[in-house]
């Protein structure tokens, strides 16, 4: 499109948690698929300079992106729904603004002016959103603004959309996403917040183009003519956002509602062709109807908030429609398990994950649960701190290195498997300076990984400052822990299997993170299988011992 980028704005109201993310990318992938290039943003009002420093509990799980930025785990969405990868550009905070601003400043670009913010702060938001549509030449940007309007942090970057609105005009538009309550006592739903939240946009200058209303019962025509008079919408800007059984829902339901229609009329775009979202059905199909089911455990530390590990639970869902199965996760805390109850807490399960993580927190719990999956034959897969804790199981339990540790935990352990490499020894800053991002990795032919791939050289996606260290290799291999996954650069320890298991892989990437809908993650859809053919395995010995099948 030789058309100049368009700008589309999303911002919330009423109140936190009404799923921008998901109607932001809900709307990119209408709009992909009417065969648009789009991109989806995230500016986040606070003022670490990334999500990294940020504990799980604070703010779920740290998605990691190809160039190693640190971000929000909206960007997570965003990839799994266009299957297109984002980047640093994707997310930017406010720490990451006022440090651009503050770091101009001390190298002199503003020639002795005072730096305020309108129009310092306001000037580099706009830069931010501008830069992603000319250097990468998109249709369309959305730019989903994170928090409440009406919250005082969020304020220079609504003032950015003010002015970005006045400069580009016809360019521009804002959807506001706001909530329609239902008052059970009044059998009613109510439109005064919605109002309320609007005047909070027009008390800053916005007056917002479409309107996507949360809620729990269907809007009667009526409702939606009284939202649009009082919001000075159109009332076919008046869109429908009801409750979904799925995320992966939300497409289908906004096509139904128009959403994209609207946005290209808005934006005075001649729509170019129907959206076609054939293979996105085909796969809510297979998801929604599966033929099988499996239980995984998922065994970690932050297991009370499921957002800490929700790329893993979405690569699930990915994999588990590829294998028509739907796939239940069990959420096992890693603090509660003891080698006494290890059978209670992890019986019957048909796989067994141990998740990234760091710390020492609930580290005896991992190596018991790995320990349990290796003795017993269950198919396991460890992510990240569940591939270091892999290695410690193993040496300690089978190579009989009884102090066997990651300097993490324990520094001067006699035997460090796990530990930091000497760049990393040097670093003392805390925010961006693990291993993180992109690196290349050799499968080794003939390995479990290689089958599930087809292919030998990989990318994945790293998070970590620990390794697996090269001086135990030949111990390692000797005894059946094979490392199938090379880095060829650096000759780190990237991929590990156990020999004579029937599905012990563990990774030191993040396979999580590349996984989408259009594309499962092949190391998750082998997981899955495996975690089947243990099934099945299972069923028929109980049914042959005369038992009923316990799972
Ligand atoms: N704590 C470990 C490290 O830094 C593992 C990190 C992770 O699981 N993402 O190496």
């Amino acid at each position: 499109m030789s058309e100049p980028t368009k700008y589309i704005f999303v911002t919330g109201g009423v109140t936190s948690s009404l799923g921008k993310g998901i109607i932001s990318a809900s709307l990119a992938k209408l709009l992909q698929s009417r065969g648009y290039r789009v991109t989806i943003q995230k500016l986040d009002p606070y003022i670490n300079v990334d999500p990294g420093t940020l504990n799980p509990y604070e703010h779920g799980e740290c998605y990691v992106t190809d160039d190693g930025a640190e971000t929000d785990l909206d960007l997570g969405h965003y990839e799994r729904f266009l299957n297109v990868p984002t980047s640093q550009a994707n997310n930017i905070t406010t720490g990451r603004i006022y440090q651009s601003v503050i770091e101009k400043e001390r190298r002199g670009e503003y020639l002795g002016k005072t730096v305020q913010i309108i129009p310092h702060i306001t000037d580099e938001i706009k830069r931010c959103i501008q830069i992603l549509g000319t250097r990468n030449n998109f249709d369309f940007v959305i730019t989903e603004i994170g928090g409440t309007v009406g919250d005082i942090e969020s304020l220079p970057y609504i003032e950015a959309v003010r002015q970005l609105k006045w400069e580009k005009d016809e360019d521009c538009i804002v959807v506001h996403l706001t909530l329609i309550p239902y008052l059970t006592a009044a059998g009613e739903l109510k439109t005064k917040p919605t109002q309320h939240s609007v005047k909070t946009l027009l008390e800053n200058g916005v007056q917002p183009d479409i309107l996507v209303c949360r809620t729990e019962h269907e809007l009667n025509p009526q409702i939606r003519n009284k939202i649009a008079k009082f919001c000075n919408v159109t009332p076919n800007a008046v869109i429908q956002s009801i409750d979904a059984d799925t995320i992966y829902d939300v497409p289908v339901l906004m096509m139904e509602e128009k959403l994209d229609e609207v946005v290209l009329e808005k934006l005075h775009v001649k729509a170019r062709k129907k959206p076609d979202l054939r293979k996105w059905t085909e796969f809510l199909e297979r998801y929604k109807h599966p033929r099988h089911k499996v239980t995984i455990g998922l065994v970690g530390k932050y297991v009370e908030l499921k957002d800490s590990y929700k790329s893993i639970a979405e690569a699930f869902n990915h994999s588990g429609a590829a294998n028509e199965t739907q796939v239940e996760i069990r959420w096992v805390h890693s603090e509660d398990i003891y080698a006494r109850n290890v059978d209670e807490k992890l019986g019957g399960l048909d796989g067994i994950l141990v998740a990234p993580g760091f710390g020492s927190r609930g580290i005896d719990g991992k190596i018991e649960a790995i320990r349990y999956a290796r003795e017993n034959a269950i198919p396991f897969f460890g992510i990240c701190l569940g591939m270091q804790i892999a290695t410690i199981e193993f040496a300690r339990n089978v190579l009989g290195l009884a102090d066997a540790h990651s300097t993490e935990m324990k520094e001067y352990t006699q035997h460090p498997v796990i530990s930091l490499m000497a760049e990393q020894k040097r670093i003392v800053n805390k925010g961006g300076t693990m291993r993180l991002g992109s690196y290349p990795c050799r499968l080794i032919k003939g390995s479990k990984a290689f089958k599930a791939y087809g292919v030998e050289m990989i990318d994945e996606r790293h998070r970590h400052r620990f390794e697996f260290n090269n001086d135990y290799k030949e111990q390692f291999e000797q005894a059946g822990f094979r490392c199938v996954g090379i880095n060829p650069e650096s000759g780190l320890v990237e991929l590990i299997e156990l020999e004579g298991h029937p599905y012990f892989v563990a990774s030191q990437f993040h396979p999580e993170y590349k996984s989408t809908v259009m594309n499962p993650h092949p190391l998750f859809v082998s997981f899955v299988r495996a975690a089947l053919e243990y099934r099945g395995k299972e069923n028929a010995l109980s049914k042959r011992g005369g038992q009923v099948a316990t799972h």
